[in-house]
């Protein structure tokens, strides 16, 4: 049979397990080799994820499963995403679904985010997490490659409340040479279902002399389909088979991106300590509505929260926010 969870749709048999290494057939179904096996629970600030117009300032149970079906080359957490994941489970936390939410509600956690590997190679275990997530009230998020099949991306939809979608790069030399796809179609195509009903983020790594040169047409495609959707543009540090190559200049890609400003109103740029881009402004009047400070690596969190009820308190404007500002 066919996995049709990702775009790779690998063939599976009882010991043929597909790319990604974490499914099997059992008939005409894709089972889980590993179902309700993490590799991490533990309390983040929603915006280290990062997410930063949903519930900010809150806390989320961050989670993931091992694995994943890219093969990006500047892995920054290969030692999760490309470790065969048989030889995982030995360090891996064995938690029902229920236990993982019970989890989430006792450390006071507004969200659940799996924000560790790719969710199309644990679908099974993500949707048995949000039911008993749904039943406690507690929403779930997702870092996802967007590589996702039609069909598993309304999967994906019925399960996650809040996406942040990553796209690379748009270039067919960049995703076959960097993450070792042939297009970023597909992912263009889960960006587009998943903005018509959802809240997403997108997230772009900028590798120098890599994608650097993409940005701006980047953000040409998201304010095509949605100019308020949240662009993250993170200074990423390469590792894994990257680890070499040259860190990307702040300066340079601050000057890349200044006509993409115009467009996103929500771009930001960050993954450096001290980033100056990190703050929401109010697209009508300029006005700070929601300040962030960014330690770097992810370690970025909320200052000051100026958007009462969704809306800039100078002038009015409705600000696109999940939640309302409390804790
Ligand atoms: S989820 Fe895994 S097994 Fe299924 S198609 Fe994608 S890479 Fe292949």
């Amino acid at each position: 049979m066919r996995c049709n969870y990702c775009e790779w749709r690998c063939e599976l048999g009882p010991d043929t397990y597909g790319k990604c290494r974490m499914y099997y057939a059992d008939g005409a179904t894709a089972r889980e080799r590993f179902p309700e096996m993490w590799s991490t629970y533990e309390v983040s600030r929603i915006e280290s994820i990062p997410f930063y117009h949903v519930y900010p300032g809150s806390r989320c149970l961050a989670t993931g499963t091992s694995s994943c079906n890219f093969d990006c080359k500047y892995c920054s957490n290969a030692f999760i995403a490309k470790q065969d994941p048989a030889e995982m489970q030995g360090k891996m936390y064995r938690f029902t679904a229920r236990k993982l939410v019970e989890m989430a509600v006792k450390l006071e956690c507004k969200s659940i985010v799996f924000n560790v590997n790719e969710p199309t190679v644990s679908l099974p275990s993500l949707r048995a997490l949000a039911i008993e997530a749904d039943a406690a009230g507690i929403p779930m998020g997702c870092l996802t490659n967007g590589y996702s099949t039609p069909e598993a991306t309304e999967l994906l939809a019925s399960i996650f409340t809040f996406f942040n979608i990553s796209l690379k790069g748009l270039a067919d030399e960049f995703n076959r040479g960097c993450i070792g796809i042939h297009s970023a179609q597909p992912i263009l195509r889960t960006i587009r279902r998943l903005a018509e009903t959802h809240h997403i983020e997108v997230t772009t790594p900028v590798i120098q002399g890599a994608n650097d040169h993409e940005l701006d047409e980047i953000a040409r495609f998201i304010a095509d389909v949605d100019p308020e959707i949240p662009w993250h543009v993170l200074r990423l540090l390469p590792e894994d088979e990257m680890k070499g190559a040259e860190y990307p200049d702040i300066e340079r890609i601050d000057r890349a991106l200044h006509g993409a400003r115009k467009r996103l109103p929500y771009l930001y740029f960050h993954n450096f300590v001290g980033s100056q881009w990190v703050d929401t402004l109010c697209p009508n009047c300029a006005t700070p509505v929601v300040e962030r400070f960014s330690l770097g690596c992810g370690g970025d969190r909320l200052q000051r929260f100026s958007c009462a009820k969704g809306k800039c308190q100078t002038c009015g404007q409705v600000i696109k926010i999940l939640g309302d500002g409390s804790l």
